[in-house]
């Protein structure tokens, strides 16, 4: 699933294009990708989008009169593309704006599953929408971080992923987070010290602003990760060959002696079947 960085590389690529010109039809869209019907898609036509925002793994895109947001959640296989004046773009895409310049943003969804999702919202509704996210990951600070840890009992992994305690970190991130603070998957969120707070934030926004303009640049996964989907291979830091965990329907990549203290981590779903 596309992160922080992947959507605000998007976010910074789509906002001049999509402003550039009032949008001439909006969709058709797929039943399951398009999630309200009120107001209809139709209520877009002959209006212009402001730009681009985002928040968290979602993007924003207001109308310039300020009376219609239209948000896009991409969620693991949904995928977005600008295609300039006659470019050729998917026969059936999930969803479609054209512009009446003849540009198109359209969103496309790999797979039978339409997990992807596009609202049209009133800004009021929008901001409800996203009234259940917990502030944005980059640039959060210690500070900031430390409450959260301290507030919420939780081994690391999970909490970093918790979209209502943070905004913006997945399962890949969270992997490259914790190799760049030394800390373990399954360390518990109450028991870190104030100097691995330190070290968690500034490897949040260390690793964060690295992704964003790796992938601004238009680097693949394989430039990107260092440890994520890396099993066996070296760690960059030490050579240990990096280890996997499964844990609550994830799976986490890490670096045994960078991380545990050279410890490997038990898939805990299978040491409970056993116990
Ligand atoms: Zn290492």
């Amino acid at each position: 699933m596309p992160e922080l960085p992947e959507m605000e590389a998007w976010r910074r690529a789509l906002d001049d294009p999509v402003s550039a010109f009032p949008i001439e039809k909006a969709g058709p869209a797929h039943v399951a990708t398009l999630k309200t019907f009120d107001p209809p898609l139709s209520a877009l036509e002959g209006r212009r989008l402001s730009g681009a925002g985002r928040r968290a793994k979602r993007l924003l895109f207001p109308t310039e009169d300020g009376e219609l947001v239209l948000l896009v959640h991409l969620m693991t296989a949904g995928r977005l593309r600008y295609l300039r004046p006659g470019e050729k773009g998917p026969k059936t895409p999930a969803f479609r704006l054209r512009f009446t310049d003849g540009a198109e943003l359209v969103l496309t969804e790999a797979g039978s599953k339409k997990r992807a999702g596009v609202w049209l919202l009133t800004p009021d509704a929008a901001e409800a929408e996203l009234s259940h996210l917990g502030p944005e990951a980059l640039g959060l600070g210690a500070e900031g971080l430390g409450e959260i840890l301290g507030s919420n009992s939780r081994r690391v992994h999970a909490l970093l992923r918790d979209q209502r305690l943070i905004a913006g970190i997945g399962r890949a991130w969270a992997n490259e987070i914790l190799w760049q603070a030394k800390l373990s998957p399954f360390a518990l969120s109450t028991e870190l010290t104030p100097e691995q707070v330190e070290r968690l934030a500034a490897a949040m926004d260390e690793e964060l602003s690295r992704g964003l303009e790796l992938r601004e640049q238009g680097a693949k996964d394989a430039a990107v990760y260092r440890i994520h989907n890396r099993l066996g291979e070296p760690c960059p830091a030490c050579g240990t060959p990096i280890a996997r965990v499964d844990f609550e329907e994830h799976t986490i990549y890490y670096c045994p002696t960078c991380q545990t203290g050279g410890r490997v981590l038990k898939d805990r779903r299978l040491s409970r079947l056993l116990r």
